[in-house]
């Protein structure tokens, strides 16, 4: 059996639903990750985190979506996004097919942490609700959240974008794509108390949206929100095993889950 579900053929897949219904769907997005990691760094990470976990389960993996919500990104050439309604849409038909053929339980993977979470979300709550099935999102920053915080070595506002761990994980998977010496730190001093962008800081905030106008200047021209330049591959590996031990200790809670189907629809 090989673990992305384009590499079988149809009988093998017929094989692996009687021993389990659940798949893993990859999920990222093409998006400017800086002048020190490529374009694809969401979406190269969701698939690694998917195949390594493939490893340590046996759990077959859809083929990845690569595309994502990424509407400020654009503001640096390379960029790709589709409307986060086609997100949702192309999710649910994916789901919708995978569920008509057996499948009862699938994990996204997110390569694309908070952009993605919303369209991907309401993609999730249609299908829950239409169908049954255990639908759910594995996204790095939260289902590896201890490690995360435990590993990072950033000051107060260095986690945001192309920032220390992605950027730890690459170097240590993908370094033929990555350009260390072009690493930066980009945290802002002069903003509002109540605009603060990183998650790992306790405080009280409003949520706002970013404007690709104003993005590339707000990244320094570079494209960087956080800091880069205290990643290293030791601390990506020691990322990524227990990101990966973390889902397959919840596939495995999967494989024992009840799940009653309750619809199935080809997607029209
Ligand atoms: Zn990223």
């Amino acid at each position: 059996m090989k673990r992305y579900l384009h590499e079988n053929k149809w009988e093998d897949i017929e094989l692996y639903l009687k021993k389990s219904t659940t798949i893993l769907l990859p999920v990222g997005s093409v998006e400017q990750h800086g002048k020190h990691l490529p374009l694809g760094t969401d979406s190269i990470l969701a698939q690694d985190i998917a195949l390594d976990v493939a490893d340590k389960t046996g759990v077959l993996v859809a083929s990845p979506l690569w595309y994502g919500w990424a509407p400020h990104h654009m503001a640096y050439p390379g960029t790709v996004t589709l409307r986060p309604e086609t997100l949702t849409s192309v999710v649910e038909d994916v789901i919708n097919s995978l569920i008509y053929h057996g499948f009862e339980k699938i994990l996204i993977i997110n390569g694309h942490r908070e952009a993605n979470l919303p369209p991907l979300r309401i993609a999730l709550t249609r299908v829950r609700n239409n169908t049954g099935a255990f639908v759910g999102i594995a996204d790095p920053f939260y289902i590896n959240a201890v490690a995360g915080r435990e590993l990072s070595d950033v000051d107060p506002g260095g986690i945001g974008h192309a920032e220390e761990l992605e950027t730890s994980v690459m170097y240590d998977r993908h370094g033929e794509l990555c350009t260390p010496e072009a690493a930066v730190k980009n945290i802002p001093s002069d903003h509002n108390k109540y605009l603060q962008h990183d998650p790992h800081v306790l405080t009280d905030k409003i949520l706002t949206a970013s404007d690709v106008a104003h993005y590339r200047e707000a990244t320094n021209n570079i494209g960087v929100m956080g800091d880069s330049t205290t990643s290293d591959k030791e601390k990506g590996r020691e990322y990524q095993e227990r990101l990966t031990n973390n889902i397959a200790e919840f596939v495995k809670y999967l494989d024992d889950l009840e799940v009653e189907i309750r619809k199935k629809d080809i997607p029209l």
